[in-house]
């Protein structure tokens, strides 16, 4: 039977207690950074800052057209070099501080404010706007904040270099880690993600499919976002606000 999510009316939630054994999972998508400044996905007509995704997020628009993704993801990187973290941000450094090991903090997002922030161990999945990959050989992906706004960068093995994150069409990074952590969480909580992207869009579904591997229940599952997300009937309370206003006041750590 599918459940209809509970709605409530921005702040004023009643904080999530987290007891001193709790693991949480949080996944952050593009919306918790909107607060700084960083545009949304699909904020305008299902456009990316004026650029449709085909274009300048799937590897066949990269092949069309190397030099406009470049300078895309150069615009962006130009963009979050002058964004700072919001209230949101710092609020989940600061639980992680106090949850440790114990916060699976995981994010669609390319920016780095959570770093800035100060959370540690964020788990890239699309990938991060200040890295840097080769198409043609083994060399890692490498910390790179360079501006390509006119010729496309070559390796130094002939090959065209690329922005380090994960297009439409790509498999996402740490896949066996994050479905390690989403099976031993107790609260699972989505924030600013319109649930439209997957396979990231399935983790609550997969949370609320399969009991924890630790206590052999279910975790609670839980999205905060301005408006509901495509996925909302899979979690059990959809919390409607902005993540700069709900977040802070999100997590009762016991
Ligand atoms: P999305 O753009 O598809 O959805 C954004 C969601 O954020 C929407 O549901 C919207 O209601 C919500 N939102 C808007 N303002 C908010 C606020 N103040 N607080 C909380 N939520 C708010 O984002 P997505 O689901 O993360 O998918 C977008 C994809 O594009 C990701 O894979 C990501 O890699 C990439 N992207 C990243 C960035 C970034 O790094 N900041 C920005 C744009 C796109």
């Amino acid at each position: 039977m599918v459940s209809i999510p509970k709605v409530g009316p921005g702040a004023g939630f009643s904080p999530l207690p987290v007891g001193p054994d709790a693991r949480v999972f949080v996944l952050t998508g593009a919306g918790i950074s909107a607060e700084s400044g960083i545009p949304t996905f699909r904020d305008a007509n299902g456009l990316w800052e004026q650029h449709r995704v085909e274009d300048v997020a799937t590897p066949e628009g990269f092949d069309r057209d190397p030099a406009l993704v470049w300078r895309f993801y150069s615009e962006r990187r130009r963009q979050a070099a002058g964004c700072l973290p919001n209230a949101a941000h710092l609020a989940l450094a600061r639980f992680g501080e106090a949850l440790g090991d114990r916060l699976f903090l995981c994010t669609q997002n390319v920016d780095p404010l959570h770093e800035r922030a100060g959370s540690r161990g964020v788990l890239h999945m699309h990938g991060e706007l200040s890295s840097t990959r080769c198409e043609g050989c083994d060399r890692p992906a490498f910390h790179d904040e360079a501006l390509y706004l006119e010729a496309t960068p070559r390796c130094g093995c002939g090959a065209r270099l690329r922005p380090g994150v994960v297009w439409f069409g790509e498999v996402p990074l740490h896949l066996p880690r994050i479905f390690a952590a989403l099976s031993a969480c107790d609260v699972f909580v989505t924030i600013g993600s319109s649930g439209a992207v997957h396979p990231a869009a399935g983790f609550v579904t997969h949370v609320r499919n399969e009991p924890s591997i630790r206590t052999r229940r279910h975790a609670r599952t839980v999205y905060v976002g301005p408006e509901r997300p495509v996925n909302a009937y899979a979690f059990d309370e959809v919390r409607l606000g902005k993540a700069g206003e709900i977040v802070p006041g999100l997590f009762a750590p016991g």
